[in-house]
């Protein structure tokens, strides 16, 4: 049951991530630009988007913060540095903040209320992660791919492509 309801909601964030794509000409690029959408592209949808890079010892155990009552997504500095530099973890942790700007922004919203345990289809995070997966990894563009080629075409660390191949093979998609 808790399937069917994952499948479905990621195949939401799916066809999302594909609108957020073809927005911008980026549906047939396999290297998503995560920096340059979170510095232009987001400020075209989100007029009052603002993002800000903080020293590391301001953001202490996490790699990025999504406040939305302040239109606002606050990175480490190393995380976007990092990223700059084209390494996957970043990129990811870029994208994950986002990707929660995003749903915040939309219906989808699953607010956690603390002692509360979701379904992960609810839970905020995981559809943080499962919409940053989908926005740097379209499956449609990783045919036939192996994990080692993902990484460097997508721009993404080896463990989320390994997830992804996973993924795709639960959902039995080429
Ligand atoms: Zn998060």
């Amino acid at each position: 049951m808790n399937y069917i309801a994952d499948a479905t909601s990621r195949c939401d964030l799916r066809e999302y991530a594909g609108t957020i794509r073809s927005a911008f000409r980026l549906d047939k690029k396999l290297y998503f630009p995560v920096l340059e959408f979170l510095e232009y592209a987001m400020v075209q949808l989100f007029p009052e988007f603002n993002w800000e890079i903080v020293p590391d010892t301001e953001l202490v155990g996490v790699e990025g913060l999504t406040l939305p009552n302040e239109h606002l997504i606050i990175l480490p500095e190393t995380v976007y540095w990092d990223a700059a530099a084209g390494m996957g973890r970043a990129r990811f942790s870029v994208a994950h903040e986002i990707s929660h700007y995003f749903q915040i922004d939309s219906k989808t919203v699953a607010l956690c209320r603390a002692g509360m345990k979701l379904p992960p289809y609810r839970d905020p995070e995981w559809q943080a992660n499962t919409l940053a997966a989908e926005l740097l990894i379209p499956p449609n563009l990783s045919i036939g791919m192996y994990a080692e080629e993902i990484v460097h075409a997508f721009g993404v660390s080896l463990a989320a492509a390994n997830v992804h191949i996973k993924q795709k093979y639960r959902e039995n998609l080429p």
